[in-house]
């Protein structure tokens, strides 16, 4: 049976502006950009709107500046038929900008400002308290405070709701606390190293990190390894899924399509293994590497169906 319940997401919305120069600026330096786009982001709407357009019941709670950017991102965010009732706007804090520069040879250079996502905080959570009780899922990324992703856990737990945590932006030292409250821990390799605290080489590695993480408080530990497959981990076993092999031409929120993909099969399917729901995950994650952009690379469910996935 699959559920009624929507999808909550308590996360990050962030306005990407992208400058294409043929290098990049020195200190002090000016150089002409050949082009320019903008377009929304920020791991939680990523995910949100992979979600929706597969069909799911997306709910986000979130927070954006009182400006131009802010209206961009919610209407981006309704037009792929996410409920935005519960972002709120700063008055305080801008919304937040990644502001991003590529040179000829692809490579990229970030800076991140969080602005209001960091507003987004304890207190709210605690409002919204009956919104996460009627979650089918709750999911969490890095991109907001780890005391809200926590506070949205414990609220979550307390009412039996799962909670599907990316720990994604990683950061060396990453808190482990909100573990406790994670049923479906999602991280990629650095995460994974960062979460374990070691370097990890070989697939061998990353199963015996999996297995580590386990004893932290999370029931299963899915390990996305790019091209390398997906290890799905449990108390009972280690399934290593397999990624379809493609021509990737921008990874760019890849493992945001595989998250917001992997939690909509989950509350739809929810007697299927999260193994069995990897694998599907992953074939959806790898149509969005073969087209260059985020959020506009996620296949919908109609080219999930054409692709026979
Ligand atoms: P992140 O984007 O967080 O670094 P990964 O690189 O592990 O995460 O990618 C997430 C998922 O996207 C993978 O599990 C896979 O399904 C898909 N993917 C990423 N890179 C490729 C690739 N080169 N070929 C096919 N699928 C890919």
């Amino acid at each position: 049976m699959s559920s009624s319940k929507p999808l909550v997401i308590v996360g990050s919305i962030v306005q990407d502006c992208v400058s294409y120069t043929d290098r990049f600026p020195k200190p002090g330096e000016s150089v002409r950009g050949n082009d320019f786009k903008m377009g929304s982001g920020g791991k939680g709407a990523n995910q949100g709107v992979q979600a929706a357009k597969l069909g799911a019941l997306v709910t986000m709670i979130g927070r954006v500046g009182n400006d131009m950017f802010g209206d961009a991102n919610i209407s981006n965010l309704k037009k792929a038929g996410v409920n935005v009732e519960f972002i709120e706007k700063s008055e305080t804090a801008p919304t937040s900008v990644a502001c991003i520069t590529v040179d000829n040879k692809g490579e990229n250079s970030i800076v991140v400002t969080l602005g209001a996502n960091l507003e987004l905080n304890v207190e709210r959570v605690k409002e919204l308290e009956d919104v996460i009780a009627g979650a089918a899922m709750v999911m969490c990324q890095f991109e907001v405070n780890e005391e809200t992703n926590y506070a949205a856990f414990e609220i979550a737990h307390s009412h039996n709701v799962t909670t599907f945590y990316n720990a994604a932006p990683g950061k060396p030292g990453m808190d482990k606390e909100i573990l406790k409250f994670t049923d479906i821990l999602c991280t990629n390799e650095n995460e994974t190293e960062f979460l374990i605290g070691r370097q990890l080489s070989s697939i061998e590695d990353f199963k015996e990190a999996s297995r580590e993480l386990l004893q932290y408080g999370p029931k299963t530990i899915v390990c996305t390894l790019g091209a390398k497959g997906v290890l799905v981990t449990d108390k009972e076993s280690i399934e290593h899924v397999e990624v379809p092999r493609v021509k990737a031409i921008d990874t760019t929120g890849a493992g945001d399509s595989f998250c917001g993909s992997l939690t909509y099969l989950i509350t739809k399917y929810p007697n299927k293994s999260i193994a069995e729901l990897s694998r599907i995950a992953s074939k959806i994650a790898s149509m969005s590497v073969q087209k260059h952009g985020t959020q506009s690379s996620y296949p919908s469910i109609a080219e999930v169906r054409d692709n026979e996935i």
